[in-house]
């Protein structure tokens, strides 16, 4: 039996939001800058409008400029386009985040590739991703930078360690595999269509759970003292009608068999927005040619 080591996102999200605060309030001493995020809106999906702003939120509580743009549901793909436009030359703008899902008129990856690469917070652009995926310099998606951030801390190497991830999205599975490989890991990227998933996550030193999907994986597919990072958040409904968040694994289970895992609510989701303020930071240096704190 394993002793299983709570990995605390909240804690460790609070860590970096304060140091990008402090190397906000830095650049802004020495150089009058204050990096600044624009979210953009489209419709009301009411999950959407929490994101944005709680991510607004966190951006003024680091010294850093929040903007907002709300459009209605009907809104062209013309009219966002137009904007996105007016953003890429506005320069009081580091970050352009367009909030998904669009309205089905608008197809999102023209929208994201439509971003300036340099004010691609959100590492969407295809060439943000090319760059990831070649070994360039890039910003990286928050979610699995995030997870990086945690894996990095609570492993002693990640080079040559097995890693699988279950999830193949373009935000969370495919970004995450491609930092791990860079880390010189051993990754698999499984998906829906895989075969006896419980076989390929047992081999893993890294177990990340990103399949969208409540309490997928079970203790048995969880290898003793493998660090498991549960990126998935689930709304589970009790029998009694009430509901709870919980993630891809069944955390209960994993309890004395993984060696470290993260909770849900309270791991990989504090992460992503800490990870938003920091490419913002590292998007208003690189922007103007500055050096950029090491975060
Ligand atoms: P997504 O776009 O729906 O992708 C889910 C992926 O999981 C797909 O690749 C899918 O395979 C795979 N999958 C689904 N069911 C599976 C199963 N039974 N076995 C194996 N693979 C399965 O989801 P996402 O946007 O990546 O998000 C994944 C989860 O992370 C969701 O719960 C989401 O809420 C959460 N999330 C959390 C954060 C955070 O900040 N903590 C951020 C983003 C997302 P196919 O490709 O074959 O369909």
């Amino acid at each position: 039996m394993v002793e299983t080591r709570l990995i605390d996102g909240k804690a460790r999200a609070e860590r970096l939001r304060q140091d990008v605060a402090a190397a906000a309030a830095a650049l802004k001493a020495k150089t009058g800058i204050v990096p600044g995020l624009c979210a953009v809106l489209v419709g009301e999906d009411p999950a959407s409008q929490v994101y944005v702003r709680s991510k607004g939120k966190a951006m003024r509580e680091a010294g850093l400029a929040s903007f907002e743009h709300k459009l209605p549901a009907s809104t062209s793909e013309a009219a966002l386009l137009a904007l996105i436009a007016q953003l890429n030359a506005d320069d009081r703008v580091d970050g352009i985040l367009v909030q998904l899902p669009l309205p089905r008129q608008i197809d999102p990856q023209r929208v994201i590739d439509a971003i300036d690469p340099a004010k691609d917070v959100d590492g969407f652009h295809a060439q943000s991703v090319g760059r990831l995926w070649s070994g360039g310099r890039s910003l990286v998606p928050c979610t699995p930078y995030g997870c990086l951030i945690l894996l990095r801390e609570n492993l002693p190497a990640l080079s040559g360690a097995e890693a699988v991830v279950l999830g193949r999205s373009n935000i969370v599975g495919k970004p995450m595999a491609a930092l791990l490989l860079a880390e010189n890991c051993t990754v698999t990227l499984a998906h829906s269509r895989s075969r006896d998933l419980p076989a390929l996550a047992r081999r893993a030193d890294i177990l990340v759970a990103a399949a969208g999907r409540a309490e997928l994986v079970r203790g048995s597919w969880i290898k003793p003292g493998a660090v498991v990072i549960d990126v998935g958040i689930n709304r589970m409904v009790l029998p009694e009608g009430k509901s709870r968040l919980v993630g891809d694994v069944a955390f209960a289970e994993a309890q004395g068999i993984a060696g470290a895992i993260t909770p849900v609510p309270g791991g990989v989701g504090p992460m992503t927005i800490a990870c938003l303020l920091r490419n913002t930071l590292i998007a208003a240096c690189r922007r103007r040619g500055l050096d950029e704190p090491a975060l």
